[in-house]
């Protein structure tokens, strides 16, 4: 029963064996041996259901056991015990010389004491024992054997009228409480043992002479099957109390390392939004005095001309850090959507390459590229590769001391393509070699050289978008001051030379044209004006619009080729006036949205409501125009 269903076979033949070696007739054997096929299929079958774990660790095991053992055994005997009562009675064969509950008494023995001693024996121990174990271990067996052989051989018949037979106790809780179940079956079974040679060689009792043998016997096998339930049941409540214990303890150290998790990264993001603060107001100062400078009549057009282009160059830089920040939650948030293609690498780090060009002249910095003379293929997202490529080598440029070296170098092995972007600079300590990916981290040194500019998020994106396009990205570094290396891999693939096709061609825009009339719409109102003015310096005709009914009227008399259309407006919203247009205006020009909301879901509800094109504020003429060209 407790080895399952496949044993049942070997169960039938081996009491068909048993009980035709012992004289039965055929009849009886094959009778005797279907009963206990039966029977353990029976138990088997009922314990399976209960789902019951042979290593007897849980108490609900010892429950299924203790059931299985006192109803499923009661197949055999009475079966057995009908047979034989049918063949006496019809046939005039010989009674059997065992009651029906000596019978079922047996079953439940084997089943609560031999069977579970086999099974916790062949099993593997869990734990190694320390030799002060196993010295209690031998000490509680010794102290076992010396009860056993007061209490069965009766050295001490009594104390005081009571019987001694209690004195077993000792042993078993200790055995229970502080061992596993294997020893409780080993104490159960030698117990067993030591009772019944005694009952057989020890000259019964006075009160008990009276009684046969097999009456004697069947007394101890009934104690022992109560002492099996008992501490069986103790040995699973002390067990399943030190699991209880150990899981508690491993919850506890992941709760303490959570917290500590938890507690360092809102750290990181304290620091990070004052270093955020301090990076908005760099780029901002210049704009605020700009202006200031602006409003000053007589600046000069060149003086002007010089203002508006550092000013164009700061809101650039804020714009960038926006972006970043928004990719960091998109990706966290899995809503990055790449818009793979067929890419030559050797295109997108020459590109990322030229665009820091600037700062390595500032920098004195001395560059080198090294590009292989085949393409090597990868499919990837134009724009994130090359953000990936452009936050490496301006790290690169930034953290070498003026007058560095700075080289990068594309190679390819089997399916791998690799970048490497080294440097001779300020290097990175051992320890936050792992660490400077993660968000917000920058090395300690970097924080003390750089007075903490940049805010630790470059890396952490980069790393995220090397993993969307399958890469990995490591850093090197023999420590400070001793330069440090960056490598890039990526997936490569194999084109056959026939299908190469120009990568990176960059689309041609020339089938677009020009709209004439654009309507802007926006409810803040120097904003619309701004936009408004941009355009007709541009060479557009424009008209301005501050909600969406307004909005609507002027559609029809202005006429417009294209409106720009914020989607916060106050009287209704965007989708709303761009439904209307479309369905009841029957409005066919080009619908753009200007929202402040970049989401991918914002995305796809402006396509959904009709409109052409989707911007993020703030945007540039060469945004606009690139989004209202027909
Ligand atoms: P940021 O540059 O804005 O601080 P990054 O995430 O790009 O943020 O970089 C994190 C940190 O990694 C930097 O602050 C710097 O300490 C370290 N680091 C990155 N690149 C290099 C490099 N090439 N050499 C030395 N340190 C670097």
């Amino acid at each position: 029963m407790l080895g399952g269903i496949e044993l049942v076979p070997s169960v039938f033949l081996a009491a068909f064996a048993s009980y035709t070696l012992h004289g039965s007739s055929l009849t009886i054997a094959t009778a005797i041996a279907l009963a206990n096929a039966l029977q353990a299929a029976v138990g088997a079958y009922v314990l399976k259901l209960c789902r019951f774990d042979p290593l007897l660790r849980r108490m609900r095991d010892i429950a299924a056991l203790g059931f299985v053992a006192l109803t499923a055994s009661a197949i055999v005997p009475t079966l057995v015990m009908g047979t034989y009562y049918l063949q006496a009675t019809y046939a005039g064969g010989r009674t059997p010389s065992f009651s029906w509950t000596s019978y079922w008494g047996g079953d439940i023995w084997a089943l609560l004491i031999i069977a579970p001693l086999i099974i916790r024996w062949l099993a593997k121990p869990l734990y190694r024992r320390t030799p002060s174990q196993h010295f209690e271990t031998i000490l509680v067996f010794v102290v076992l054997v010396v009860c056993n052989y007061v209490v069965f051989w009766r050295v001490i018949p009594a104390i005081s009228g009571v019987s001694v037979i209690f004195v077993l106790f000792a042993p078993f809780f200790w055995i229970a409480l502080r061992f596993s179940s294997r020893f409780v079956t080993l104490a159960l079974a030698l117990t067993s043992l030591m009772a019944y040679i005694a009952t057989r060689v020890v000259e019964p009792a006075a009160t008990a002479v009276t009684q046969t043998l097999g009456e004697r016997l069947f007394q101890v096998e009934l104690f022992i099957i109560f002492m099996a339930v008992i501490f069986y049941i103790l040995e699973s409540i002390a067990n399943e109390r030190r699991y209880a214990i150990e899981a508690l303890k491993v919850q506890v150290r992941q709760l303490e390392s959570a917290l500590r998790r938890i507690s360092s990264e809102d750290l990181a993001k304290t620091e990070f939004i004052s270093v955020l603060a301090h990076e908005l107001r760099n780029p901002l100062a210049p704009i605020m005095s700009g202006l200031e400078l602006l409003q000053i009549k007589g600046t000069s057009a060149v003086e002007s001309h010089g203002i508006v282009q550092m000013m164009t160059e700061r809101v650039a830089a804020i714009r960038r850090l926006l972006d970043d920040l928004l990719d960091v939650a998109r990706i966290s948030q899995k809503k990055l959507v790449l818009k793979k293609e067929l890419v030559d690498l050797r295109g997108v780090i020459e590109r990322s390459y030229a665009s820091i060009n600037e700062l390595t002249i500032q920098k004195t910095h001395r560059s080198e590229l090294t590009l292989p003379a085949d393409p090597v293929y990868i499919e990837g997202d134009l724009v994130r590769l090359e953000q990936i490529f452009v936050n490496v080598m301006k790290n690169a440029v930034k953290y070498t001391q003026l007058g560095g070296t700075v080289a990068i170098a594309v190679g390819q092995s089997g399916n791998v393509a690799t970048v490497s972007v080294k440097d001779n600079g300020i290097g990175i300590e051992s320890d936050m070699l792992e660490k400077i990916f993660e968000p917000f981290v920058q090395a300690y040194s970097t924080k003390v050289e750089h007075g903490g500019s940049g805010l630790g998020i470059g890396l952490s994106l980069t790393k995220r978008l090397v993993e969307i396009h399958g890469g990995t990205i490591t850093a090197r570094s023999a420590g400070p001051g001793k330069g440090s290396e960056f490598i890039i891999s990526l997936p490569a693939l194999h084109i056959v030379s026939q299908m190469r096709q120009e990568p990176n061609s960059v689309q041609a825009s020339t089938s677009k044209k020009r709209p004439a009339k654009v309507l802007v719409v926006d409810d803040n109102v120097p904003a619309a004006e701004g936009i408004e003015r941009l355009l007709s310096h541009t060479g557009y005709t424009t008209d301005t619009a501050f909600n969406g009914v307004d909005a609507i009227a002027r559609v029809k008399t202005f006429k417009p080729d294209v409106i720009l259309l914020d989607i916060g407006l106050p009287d209704m919203s965007g989708y709303e006036v761009a439904r209307t247009l479309r369905s009841a205006d029957n409005y066919s020009g080009r619908l753009v949205a200007l929202t402040g909301f970049g989401q991918s879901e914002d995305k796809s509800r402006a396509f959904d409501a009709g409109f052409d094109g989707h911007l993020v504020k703030p945007v540039s003429i060469k945004d606009i125009e690139a989004a209202i060209a027909l």
